[in-house]
């Protein structure tokens, strides 16, 4: 039950990623990454960008600043309220508009 919910919250969100240049975040597809941390969408910027994250809409809270032990190895996470409205197949918010289906869903649908 805690876990359904839990699942339920986190499709409500966008992740937001800020990683330097050379980072692995930076060249793994988005698509991926939402489904690994179960969000709706993944946004990966460049670091320097991360103070522009409040100017991005539907923030929750600050970026969450991480760096590594020798202090070059530095990134930062932010989580905001997803942007996008529900899909009603897949419950992910990565429709464009209102009650209609995703791309992905879309493509399902159409080729059944
Ligand atoms: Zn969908």
């Amino acid at each position: 039950m805690y876990v359904d919910k839990a699942i339920g919250s986190s499709l409500e969100t966008d992740v937001w990623i800020y990683a330097p240049e050379g980072s692995v975040l930076r060249s793994l597809p988005a698509d991926q990454l939402a489904e690994l941390f179960i969000v709706s969408n993944v946004y990966v910027h460049p670091f320097e960008d991360h103070e522009k994250f409040a100017e991005q809409g539907n923030i929750v809270g600050k970026p969450t600043l991480y760096v590594g032990e020798n202090g070059d190895d530095k990134f930062a996470v932010g989580v905001a309220r997803a942007k996008q409205h529900k899909c009603p197949r897949c419950w992910k918010y990565i429709s464009v508009s209102e009650d209609s289906l995703c791309t992905p869903c879309d493509k399902v649908v159409a080729s059944l």
